[in-house]
């Protein structure tokens, strides 16, 4: 086991935006069917500095092979081959969420503590709609939905952030129950 605290990861808006839009992405990065995907700038800087800190999850509440049809063609296989777990839909629960009065698919971290052994404090999250997450996470970071904007900074910014947070040094680690 290692020592190093867990970043969950998520792909649509925060290192991805995917449409059926010719107008909104008319330079698609991939398509996955008749979906034109288009990756974030300085996704590559932000996948560095998670994989070179913290152990990585990813964690998206859209379908199975959406999500690995996604991976395979944003992470390179370096990266990929590190990753503790990919989650979907599979993984979240249906709930109505009470303070955005809407149906969500909610993301439980109980299971990762059960599941992957990562106690939630231990927990990082990088999400444009942390909302969704159910648990006490060790910190959140929500970045700003990613729409396409071939000029957009955000992951370069918080690159920077998290290069300077992986370099403190962290409390011991404790294991969940299994
Ligand atoms: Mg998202």
């Amino acid at each position: 086991m290692t020592h190093r605290p867990l970043i969950i990861l998520d792909l649509d808006e925060t290192l991805i935006h995917s449409t059926v839009s010719r107008s909104r992405v008319p330079n698609p990065d991939f398509l996955i069917d008749d979906l034109r995907v288009k990756i974030r700038p300085h996704t590559l800087d932000i996948l560095k500095v998670c994989f070179d800190h913290f152990d990585v999850g990813v964690w998206t509440s859209s379908a199975w092979d959406y999500a690995e049809a996604v991976l395979k063609a944003v992470f390179p296989k370096k990266y990929s081959e590190q990753i503790k777990f990919l989650w979907s839909r599979e993984h979240c629960i249906r709930e109505f969420d009470e303070v955005l009065k809407e149906h969500l698919w909610a993301k439980h971290l109980g299971r990762i503590e059960q599941e992957v052994g990562y106690l939630q404090e231990r927990v990082w999250l990088i999400d444009d709609s942390p909302e969704k997450f159910r648990g006490t996470p060790g910190k959140i970071i929500r970045v700003k939905p990613f729409f396409g904007d071939e000029d957009d900074i955000e992951l370069l910014e918080l690159a920077g952030y998290l290069g300077r947070l992986g370099m403190a040094p962290q409390p011991e680690q404790k294991y969940g129950r299994r």
